[in-house]
């Protein structure tokens, strides 16, 4: 008897092991693979196939027709939107092209599939089906976080450049459209006092109003910050953005509640047309200008860009380039003028006056450069310059009058006025109490949340407050009791006019009466003449200023004057 072959064994037993570890890898992979012959008939198929499309493994047997697998899928709710002929004559095409071909397929049911399809040489073919939903998703996730801010969830940056792509085909947007751009007033006050939490939820109210206040096909955009832009569809020009601006400033200003407390904030904004392929850098550019003047104007209020506005930005910019080599290159100095007790006829206080030395220009009053530094922020670094040399110098001499510093609204609304001053003190010694700010009441009419706890602030350090140029302004009596001022300074408009005038007296008498019940003492600015002096001191001031008894000097004459009224300075090493 021949016993069974054990070569032909070893090859069974070969084909066994191959089968079993081919279905074994088959079932174990995670995309969907399946055979069709040129009949489409399913030769075979794993797992994954069917399980990616939600049908019963056991169900998906060789020899089914494609048509059987689709119905099963359409039944199960696995199929594309579109009805099952049409699905079929898509695969036929494929089927009939053969050639190698990938294609993503979007399911009822919400999955998104994969599908690459190979030819085989008897026009079957084989495919595989990968499940890619939470690939996309997580891709869509992602595009949408890369193009919205993740605070306010509004578009950002990246969506307006798709929005006003200068390339047609790229251009999400088309017809006319006004680009409008916010800056919030005072925000940064919100911020400093209440802390970042309060800021972000006040972004979030802010981005709220302006997205309840346009139209559903106007882009409500956060740049950064306090800033965001709106891109309007808007036809009717200018009066759409004239309106929607309108609305806004009004919106905006209306007070918050954040926790337990209530704030109000304003903002201002510039506004610019955009004519069809006007690149996005370019209207942000001009739209800023635009919001530029807009704050320039006060603040609370709209600019549209008008085209000087660029040549008027460049010789600014000139300007500002100059300010800021002159004070790295030391151009600065600072003249002190004496204040003078009318009782003692002694100094009382020497009033530091800035200067601007200019190569070429020689010697400049503060009108001359002080706005250009106030419109471009650098009159807070040159402050803090005027400050820390202004106490220096006040701390070397020997008499311990205070030396009084004019401080600009900017500077008050800055928020790092106070370290400034810290640090001034700290540096030059100089006891708080020597030291008096000069405010005007711009600061009190632009009065935002921050400068009045700020002006506490240093009050409570010990400085001394004088209110300047009183009476050209508003002179609001209100002022006086808002915040207790220790010196009122009667602006020289009245002292000039003392003599020809008779009103002048009558509003000085009035001044100083008013200071006497609010206890302020009372400082006659400009005075030239000792008929002007007589009638000051006639009428009760406190103390007077001007060219009778000295002008702007430099530190260097401070010894003359010093001699001049009685007191003494040494310099210290
Ligand atoms: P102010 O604080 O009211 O200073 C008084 C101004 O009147 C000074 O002008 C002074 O030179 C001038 N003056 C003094 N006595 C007389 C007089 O008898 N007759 C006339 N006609 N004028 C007199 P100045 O130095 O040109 O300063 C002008 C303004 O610039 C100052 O007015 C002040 O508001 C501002 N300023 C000066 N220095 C600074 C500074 O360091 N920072 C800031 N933010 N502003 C400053
Ligand atoms: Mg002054
Ligand atoms: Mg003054």
């Amino acid at each position: 008897m021949q016993g069974p072959d054990p070569l032909r064994q070893d090859a069974e037993h070969d084909a066994l092991i191959m089968s079993q570890r081919f279905d074994v890898a088959l079932n174990n992979i995670t995309q969907g693979v399946c055979f069709f012959d040129g009949q489409q008939r399913l030769i075979l198929s794993n797992r994954s196939y069917a399980e990616i499309y939600g049908l019963a493994v056991e169900r998906v047997r060789p020899g089914m027709s494609l048509r059987d697998i689709v119905d099963l899928r359409y039944a199960a709710g696995s199929c594309p939107d579109m009805a099952p002929e049409e699905y079929l004559t898509w695969r036929d095409r494929i089927q009939a092209g053969s050639e190698q071909c990938d294609s993503i397929v979007s399911l009822k049911n919400g999955k998104i599939i994969s599908i690459h399809h190979r030819p085989m040489p008897d026009n079957g073919w084989v495919a595989t089906h990968e499940d890619i939903t939470e690939r996309r998703r997580a891709e869509e996730r992602l595009a949408y976080t890369a193009r919205h801010d993740a605070l306010t969830g509004l578009p950002n940056r990246v969506l307006l450049r798709e929005y006003l792509d200068p390339h047609p085909d790229r251009r999400r947007r088309e017809g006319p459209v006004a680009v409008l751009c916010l800056d919030l007033d005072g925000f940064k006050h919100v911020n400093d006092q209440f802390g970042h939490p309060a800021g972000d939820a006040l972004l979030c109210a802010v981005a709220e109003r302006l997205r309840a206040n346009t139209r559903p096909d106007d882009v409500v955009v956060r740049l950064g910050g306090d800033e965001f832009a709106i891109l309007q569809n808007a036809a009717a020009q200018p009066d759409d953005a004239t309106a929607l601006a309108k609305r806004l400033i009004a919106e905006i200003a209306r007070p918050y509640a954040l926790g337990g407390d209530c704030v109000t904030i304003g903002t201002s904004i510039g506004i610019v047309w955009a004519v069809g392929d006007d690149e996005l850098g370019l209207l942000l550019k001009f739209a800023d200008l635009a919001l530029y003047r807009a704050k320039a104007a006060g603040r609370g209020t709209y600019r549209f860009f008008e085209p000087g506005m660029e040549s008027e930005a460049k010789r600014r910019h000139g300007l500002e380039s100059d300010l800021r080599r002159a004070l790295a290159n030391r151009e600065f100095e600072l003249f002190f003028q004496p204040m003078i007790g009318t009782r003692t006829r002694g100094l009382i206080g020497l009033e530091a006056l800035l200067r601007w030395r200019h190569p070429a220009r020689g010697l400049l009053a503060p009108r001359e450069f002080i706005p250009m530094c106030e419109e471009t922020g650098l009159i807070v670094q040159l402050g803090d310059w005027v400050l820390q040399e202004a106490c220096l110098q006040a701390a070397r001499w020997t008499s311990d009058v205070p030396v009084a510093v004019n401080l600009s609204p900017i500077q008050l609304e800055d928020g790092g006025v106070v370290p400034s001053i810290k640090r001034a003190l700290a540096i030059s010694r100089l006891p708080p109490r020597r030291l008096e700010l000069e405010i005007t009441e711009t600061v009190l009419l632009r009065q935002t949340p921050g400068t009045t706890a700020t002006m506490q602030e240093l009050r409570d350090l010990g400085l001394r407050f004088a209110l300047d140029d009183f009476g050209t302004g508003y002179s609001s009596i209100a002022y006086l009791r808002r915040f207790p001022f220790d010196r009122i300074k009667i602006d020289k408009s009245f002292i000039t006019d003392l003599g020809a005038d008779p009103s002048a007296r009558a509003i000085v008498q009035a001044i100083v009466l008013l200071c006497r019940g609010l206890g302020m003492s009372v400082t006659a600015e400009g005075v030239e003449t000792t008929e002007q002096a007589a009638v000051v001191c006639s009428e009760g001031c406190d103390a007077m200023q001007g060219f009778l008894f000295g002008a702007p000097h430099p530190a260097a004459r401070l010894p003359e004057m010093f001699t001049q009224f009685g007191s003494a300075m040494i310099e210290a090493t």
